[in-house]
């Protein structure tokens, strides 16, 4: 198999996202499985090894930690094996895989890896766009310890595999926003262009979120971030909603994340569309870090 047919093996893995459900189990395994081949040479890993840090990425993913559905399930696709220790049935329940079950790529597909560093970054790459928004690669990479920086090739099959994004996306949601963070009013210029201002994804582009102006809001770089972790979301009011998680001492983190509990969210200009509920829905549901903090 050459790299475009492992890449494409990748790409089809079997995740259960119905329903826009967020499933980010298979694809956080083999990131992590990712960076320990690069910097071990090996992707080999016992299960207990694994657990904790896999546990901690599907944490802050936002998922429940159950690290053994992945490291058991991802063998369906044909890219891990899993060997239990002697004498334990094949099985995904947590006690049998702490009694020594190791796993790894299948020898194809670990040589296939060694073979080419650009097929690790092309892997890595796709799987960060298929399942998530931009501003938490560079978290996820440096938590499974995976450098991208020194590969620059990307295989054409990686481009034909993203789905086409509006470039004028940006554009169209800062206009409709003036330039203007719809959280906390920050609105500012450098030599008259925009500067730390985004154009935010309500549902995210990486779970069929449209590049509409109904499902964006114009963000400074801060709430974008805090927006895309679920540290902050829009209630059915239109009204910002802090999680009961989140912490923070200082006068700053209180005027730029817990003041704002409750808010109202700021509304595009006349005749641009507002954020449609559906996508906040999906937010709160698939994002947002429940529940919300009572207010006062
Ligand atoms: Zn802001």
């Amino acid at each position: 198999m050459d790299d475009n047919a492992w890449l494409e093996r990748v790409a089809r893995i079997n995740q259960h996202r119905g329903g826009g459900e967020r499933a980010p189990h298979k694809p956080l395994l083999i990131l992590y499985a990712l960076g320990r081949l690069q910097r071990e040479r090996s992707s080999k890993v016992a299960f207990s090894e694994a657990e904790k840090p896999l546990g901690e990425l599907l944490i802050d993913a936002g998922r429940d930690p159950k690290p053994q559905y992945p490291f058991y399930r991802l063998q369906s696709d044909g890219l891990w094996v899993v060997e239990m220790r002697d004498g334990e049935e094949p099985s995904e329940s947590v006690a049998a895989l702490r009694n020594g079950a190791v796993g790894q790529f299948t020898p194809e597909f670990e040589a296939a890896l060694l073979e080419s560093p650009s097929l690790i970054a092309n892997i890595a790459r796709l799987l960060l766009d298929r399942e998530f928004p931009e501003t938490l690669h560079e978290d996820i990479l440096s938590a499974v310890g995976l450098s991208l920086n020194d590969v620059v090739v990307t295989l054409e099959r990686v481009a034909e595999l993203r789905r086409r994004r509006d470039p004028m996306f940006r554009k169209r949601v800062l206009y409709a926003y003036e330039e203007t963070c719809a959280f906390c009013g920050f609105d500012g210029l450098l030599e008259r262009v925009a500067v730390g201002l985004e154009a935010a994804h309500i549902r995210w582009w990486a779970y069929e979120g449209p590049d509409d102006v109904a499902n964006g809001v114009c963000l400074c770089s801060l709430h974008h971030k805090l927006f895309d972790r679920g540290v902050m979301t829009v209630n059915e009011e239109n009204r910002i909603a802090v999680s009961g998680h989140f912490r923070g001492a200082t006068e700053a983190s209180k005027r730029f994340v817990g003041d704002l509990n409750g808010q109202e969210v700021r509304a595009p200009q006349l005749g641009q569309p507002r954020i449609a509920d559906e996508h906040s829905a999906w937010h709160r549901d698939q994002v947002f870090r429940a529940p919300e903090r009572v207010a006062g």
